[in-house]
């Protein structure tokens, strides 16, 4: 008899800049139709899977506190902006009828579940993709921080996160044509070197529960599932 597949369990974080398309702002309907055709791929090769989305395609708190917003209701702002977004990911993906869920750190019962980490569990064992919404709940947070907790609070093997490149550069590939992809990365090289991958606390957060981070490109038509499959372009972050 052979071997049962082994099932994985993999956190993706997408960022709101992913779900944009060609906009300068919000949500693109064909964008959104498309990552959840990339989920329900990886959802179908018998990998568990979650995702934290983000919110900065409609607000972030940063940028408002700059502009004279107080910090922590700015930031209080940009995670409902989170919410909307896995509320249209949610949406795409049920409409390909891949069983979702979405939870949300802020509690709003008549919206979506609270977190709760253990239904949060059951859900992906019973083959469903939750969506993680409103990062942490706490201001002065990312939703990349985000992704790493809920990582390390899942189990997950693994934090892919999708970007609009297929991986880290030595410098930006779209302007510098001389830059180079990195195959692989250590946590302590991000760090140090302060790349723009994810924040500083989210790459300490992986690193300490030993969770790698793959960086590859959303944009990619069947990527997702080709990095899972081990076949696929990306930069990966390790020890
Ligand atoms: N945010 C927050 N706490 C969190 C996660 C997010 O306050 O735990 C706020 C913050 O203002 C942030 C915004 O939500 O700017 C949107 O999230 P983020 O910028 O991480 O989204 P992304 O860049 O992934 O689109």
């Amino acid at each position: 008899m052979t071997e049962p597949e082994p099932v994985r369990r993999v956190l993706i974080k997408l960022s709101g800049e992913a779900l944009m398309g060609d906009q300068q702002y919000g949500i693109s309907p064909a964008t959104v139709n498309r990552v959840a055709e990339e989920l329900m791929a990886a959802h179908d090769a018998n990998v568990e899977i979650c995702a934290v989305v983000g919110g900065g395609n409609i607000f972030r708190g940063l940028a408002a506190a700059a502009k004279g917003f107080d910090r922590a209701s700015a930031d209080y702002m940009g995670m409902l902006a989170t919410v909307m977004n896995a509320l249209a990911v949610q949406n795409a993906l049920e409409k390909l009828g891949v069983p979702t869920r979405v939870q949300s750190a802020i509690h709003m019962e008549s919206v979506c579940e609270p977190y709760l980490r253990r239904r949060a569990i059951r859900h992906m064992e019973k083959g469903r993709i939750v969506i993680f919404a409103a990062g942490t709940g706490n201001p002065f947070f990312s939703t990349d921080t985000a992704a790493a907790l809920r990582a390390a609070e899942m189990g997950c093997h693994a934090v892919f996160k999708a970007t609009q490149v297929d991986g880290v550069y030595t410098a930006d590939p779209k302007t510098d044509p001389s830059a180079e992809r990195y195959e692989r990365l250590t946590y302590m090289d991000v760090l140090r070197d302060d790349l723009k991958v994810m924040d500083a606390s989210a790459i300490s957060l992986c690193r300490e529960n030993g969770i790698p981070i793959y960086v590859f490109s959303i944009e990619d038509q069947g990527e997702l599932g080709r990095v899972l499959r081990g076949e696929g372009t990306c930069t990966i972050i390790g020890e």
